[in-house]
């Protein structure tokens, strides 16, 4: 399962110690990199700083309905651009699952999927504030499973996403990105089809809940 998954909503519930505690923790565990990586940190910690004490840098919107998804996710990405992100993303099902991405802002969002197949009244959208994987066009989200059946939007941190990676990895998965969000939802495909279990069922065990 799943350790530590740091969503947004659940930190805006804990207590300043509780969260620098939580950015101590993770520290140790980068000590043995290369200076060649030194940027790179220093902006994985500066977002996570962020992340953490600010609990911004969120953004996830979700629509069910009679309408058309769209234009209706688009809107919610637009109103929650104040919070800050470096790419966007949305995943529609109408029939199909499908899904489109851009590094930049929404309007480049916007831009890129000019002609494209926008039709389906579910959906969900997403600004990313990189945490694992540099800012760029393959690690926005949405990110899918395997048999390109589930999609999957997510905010914050799984803190033990490598291990499960390479695990996954031997169980025949393939990544695309470099972020721990999609190895969330290569586990949830996973345990569905060993378990045999639906897909509510499938996210509760893969979460630990
Ligand atoms: N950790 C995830 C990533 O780097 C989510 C970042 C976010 O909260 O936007 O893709």
């Amino acid at each position: 399962g799943l350790v530590g998954s740091e969503m947004c909503i659940r930190d805006s519930y804990k207590s300043l110690p509780a969260r620098i505690q939580t950015l101590k923790s993770l520290k140790y565990k980068y000590y043995s990199v290369s200076c060649s990586h030194f940027l790179y940190f220093c902006r994985y910690y500066q977002n996570l700083l962020l992340n953490k004490i600010f609990n911004a840098m969120c953004g996830i919107v979700g629509y069910i309905g009679s309408k058309e998804a769209y234009p209706i996710l688009i809107k919610g990405l637009k109103r929650l651009e104040y919070r800050g992100y470096d790419s966007a993303g949305v995943a529609l099902i109408d029939g199909d699952l499908k899904l489109y991405k851009s590094y930049g802002k929404v309007a480049d969002l916007e831009k890129y999927v000019e002609g494209k197949d926008l039709g389906g009244a579910l959906g969900i959208a997403h600004t990313r504030w990189a945490t694992h994987g540099e800012p760029n066009h393959v690690n926005a989200h949405p990110h899918f499973s395997e048999n390109k059946r589930l999609a999957i939007i997510h905010n914050g941190i799984i803190e033990n996403y490598a291990s499960l990676r390479e695990e996954l990895i031997k169980r025949g998965h393939n990544f695309q990105s470099e972020t721990d969000t999609e190895v969330l939802i290569h586990l949830i495909e996973d345990v569905k089809k060993e378990e045999k279990v639906d897909l509510v069922e499938a996210v509760r065990i893969a979460l630990n809940m």
